[in-house]
């Protein structure tokens, strides 16, 4: 299970801390809900790639002292199984929708298109969840290019992403 946190430092400074990175300490485990904090359980290594460079960034591990369930705390510049950062997904498919432009490989941004385009219902209840009332159309790339404004109106890309994350317990790019 992924637990997505909020940073306040760019990837490249939380690949420069390495393991050495500040945790938040969670209080109650989010499976069993015990109210004893979770306990560090190693790290694991995983690729974020930024323009045309990879850093390995250590993922802390963390497990629930009374059902034992592992967590991994996911710092929110990431979304869980993608290695580019969230805020270069939106980046590319605003470019895409907006300037028709690519930036990146035309494989890649279909890939990001199709995933993004799966889940245009779940992010159409998530915006009403939050009150939005605006009108949302329902042709397939009006809607996504709609949804899409409204994720780029949040102040930040990794704010939408954590919390839709934690309202589905899936990112907003999920297969
Ligand atoms: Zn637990």
């Amino acid at each position: 299970m992924q637990i997505i946190y909020e940073v306040e430092i760019t990837l490249i400074e939380y690949y420069r801390k390495g393991t050495e990175n500040c945790y938040p300490v969670i209080e109650v485990c989010p499976s069993c809900f015990s109210r004893q904090p979770l306990l560090r359980h190693g790290f694991y290594w995983r690729y974020a790639l930024l323009l045309k460079r990879s850093y390995l960034l250590p993922i802390l591990r963390l497990k629930c002292p009374c059902c034992e369930q592992t967590f991994s705390l996911l710092p929110d510049f990431l979304l869980p199984f993608y290695q580019t950062p969230v805020k270069l997904i939106l980046e590319y498919l605003k470019r895409y929708w907006h300037d028709r432009r690519t930036a990146v490989y035309y494989q890649r941004l279909q890939f990001y298109r199709r995933r993004f385009l799966k889940n245009l219902n779940l992010m159409e209840a998530f915006f009403r969840k939050l009150g939005h009332r605006d009108i949302i159309p329902r042709m397939l790339k009006g809607k996504a290019i709609k949804l899409l404004d409204m994720v780029n109106a949040f102040p930040k890309a990794e704010t939408f992403a954590r919390r839709y994350h934690d309202h589905f317990q899936q990112s907003f790019m999920a297969i």
